[in-house]
């Protein structure tokens, strides 16, 4: 296969896609970027959409390997923010023309927090006469919480498979019958059928990984119908299980690091050239392995940017993996440094707009 007659077919297939995120040589590597830049500008613009990310609690009843907040990591202070902080924050997005805000969370599934969100949301929605989206990322709920969180005013939900191959996906979560896969993709599905503009993706890089396993994870949000993409690296944190195992494995060099960002780059860069309308968020953590990390993924075709706008007091207890960055960045510093990275690939800011994906309303069409 060569790569310049590969980027040149209309449909791609499966094959194409695992050739395409495996290139490692930096001239094939400047077409594959090249290529997936030209069709997001033709797809979906050159212009990049915020959403605030709140990250609001971090109290979780789930214990994923991976994951910095898990309900075992006893290193971690549980915060909850207050109401009237979540809607100040959510006001001042607003009044930055944020267009959209986040809202993230570990998982709880009983009633004072299904009932707390709810009432959130309700007066997110008043601000403005309802002008700022929302988005919420707050793990797996019955059908009936998401259908009461809809009908409060969320329109996005953002849940990741972590993997759509689910014997990988059983090597990252404890199996105690909390943690199922089927459990997740059916989540998904409920999030759809009630109507949901649904986001997932996947983290990259993880120990055990193909590059079929990444390629399937592009067919999986095929498949799905998926208008958001939010994927990443998968970043080590020092006290969980699945990071110990990896620094003891040897696997968290700084070369093994670059390795992962690359590959996460490709991944966002295959996306973009095979389901070209959907929304693809250059993730925190890309920045975590690299300063330009964010902006490799704009110049790859991502179009979406999360400027963290979690109290300051919390940032600091909201870390999923080591070497989160920005966390002594106050919220306007994110704004303007975010608005320079997009600038620098030649981009701009559709400030004041949802931004949602254009692949929602085109498959309803
Ligand atoms: N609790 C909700 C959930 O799991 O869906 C939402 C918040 S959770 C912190 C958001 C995402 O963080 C997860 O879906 C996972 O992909 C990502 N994450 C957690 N630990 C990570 C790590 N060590 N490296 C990269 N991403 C990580
Ligand atoms: Fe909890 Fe989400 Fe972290 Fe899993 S990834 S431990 S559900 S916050």
């Amino acid at each position: 296969m060569n790569i310049s007659s590969v980027l040149q077919k209309e449909k791609l297939n499966k094959d194409d896609l695992i050739f395409l995120l495996g290139r490692i040589a930096p001239d094939e590597l400047d077409q594959l970027y090249a290529a997936a830049y030209a069709v997001k500008k033709e797809w979906v613009g050159n212009v990049d959409y915020y959403r605030g990310l709140l990250e609001f609690s971090n109290r979780c009843i789930k214990n994923c390997c991976y994951c910095g907040i898990r309900r075992d990591n006893g290193e971690v202070e549980r915060f909850d923010t207050a109401k009237e902080d979540i809607l100040a924050m959510a006001r001042w997005c607003y009044e930055q023309q944020y267009g959209s805000v986040t809202l993230q969370s570990g998982e709880r599934q009983d009633a004072a927090f299904i009932d707390f969100v709810e009432a959130v949301l309700r007066e997110i929605k008043q601000i403005a006469g309802g002008a700022l989206g929302v988005t919420l990322c707050a793990g797996e709920q019955t059908k009936e919480t998401y259908q009461r969180w809809y009908n409060a005013g969320a329109h996005r939900y953002l849940l990741r498979i972590e993997s759509s191959n689910p014997d990988l996906y059983k090597t990252l979560h404890p199996q105690d019958g909390y943690h199922r896969w089927d459990v997740r993709k059916a989540c998904l599905d409920s999030l759809a059928e009630i109507g949901y503009q649904v986001g997932t993706g996947v983290m990259i890089g993880l120990p055990g990984q193909t590059l079929e396993d990444l390629a399937d994870d592009i067919l999986f949000y095929k498949q799905q119908n998926i208008a958001m993409i939010g994927m990443g690296p998968y970043v080590v944190h020092h006290n969980t299980p699945l990071g110990k195992q990896v620094c003891e494995d040897g696997l968290d060099s700084p070369e093994a690091r670059m390795e992962r960002l690359r590959l996460s780059v490709n991944m966002v860069a295959v996306t973009r050239l095979f389901l070209k309308d959907v929304n693809i968020a250059a993730t925190t953590a890309m920045q975590t392995l690299h300063p330009f990390g964010r902006e490799m993924a704009l110049k790859a075709g991502a179009n979406i940017l999360m400027p963290l706008v979690t109290l300051p007091q919390f940032r600091n207890q909201y870390q999923l993996y080591d070497n989160k960055p920005c966390l002594e960045d106050g919220q306007e510093q994110c704004r303007n440094c975010l608005s320079a990275r997009v600038a620098s690939v030649g981009d701009r800011v559709g400030w004041g707009q949802w931004g949602d994906s254009p692949h929602f309303f085109n498959h309803l069409k």
